[in-house]
């Protein structure tokens, strides 16, 4: 299948899970997961009008911007070493995995030397697998109030990997849970800090995140075809 195909399919599904929980299509939208693929991909999927690619590898993030230029909006979805943030500084739209102070701490320095502010999103490991990477649940709003502190970084809401479930279902409680913490989070008030996105759900289960209060799912076999490692 044609990535302009599958991506009007994605859509399509995409506008059916808000339709069907009372929400507007507008109020969801689809962050083009394109690791391991090649940059011809999104210049592909670029030309079919989606403009924000997710990256989880800082090289192949800065060899792929250098290949595709001016206009693709970039997102970092995966787990960030510290001593590479310097290499994507500016040239991130949106961070999704901060589950660290250390790590925000690096953000807020190399956004600042080149004087601006990252806006970012904290990561949950909601079913505090080992595998995974994410604040556990306890320590999320402490992570939170010491984020919040930092001049160059903003934080925008939560992202978070449920485990893998054959069923789809099985993720919705880990999705009803983040919107649950995002709730507590924005009740707690803190000066500079939004709960305004949720990024959750990826190709298995994007529907169920939507009705569930998704604002940004990360898709990428739908539409870019199986990957054949990583
Ligand atoms: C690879 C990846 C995705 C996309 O996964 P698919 O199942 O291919 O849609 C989403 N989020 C993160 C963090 C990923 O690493």
């Amino acid at each position: 299948m044609s990535i302009a195909y599958n991506l009007e399919v994605i859509h399509q599904r995409m506008a059916e899970a808000a339709r069907k929980s009372g929400r507007s299509a507008d109020q969801v939208r689809l962050v083009a997961v394109s690791k391991t693929k090649p940059a011809e991909a999104i210049a592909d999927a670029f030309r079919c009008g989606q403009q924000v690619f997710g990256e989880n590898y800082v090289q192949e993030l800065t060899e792929k911007a250098g290949l595709l230029g001016e206009g693709i909006r970039w997102h970092f979805i995966g787990s960030l070493q510290s001593n590479k943030v310097r290499q994507i500084a500016g040239m991130v739209e949106l961070i999704h995995s901060v589950d660290r102070i250390s790590l925000a701490r690096e953000i807020d320095r190399q956004w600042g030397l080149i004087g601006k502010v990252c806006d970012v999103l904290i990561q949950v490991n909601i079913s505090q697998e080992e595998t995974k990477s994410g604040t556990t649940t306890a320590d999320l709003l402490d992570l939170v109030r010491q984020v919040a502190e930092l001049p160059h970084v903003r934080i925008k809401g939560l992202m978070t990997m449920p485990p893998f479930f054959d069923d789809p279902e099985g993720a919705r409680p880990y999705f009803r849970e983040l919107q649950r913490l995002a709730g507590e989070v924005a009740a707690a008030g803190i000066p500079g800090v939004e709960m305004k996105e949720l990024s959750m759900g990826m190709s298995g289960d994007f529907e169920v995140a939507i009705e569930e209060g998704a604002t940004l799912v990360r898709v990428g076999s739908a539409l870019f075809g199986e990957r054949v490692y990583r």
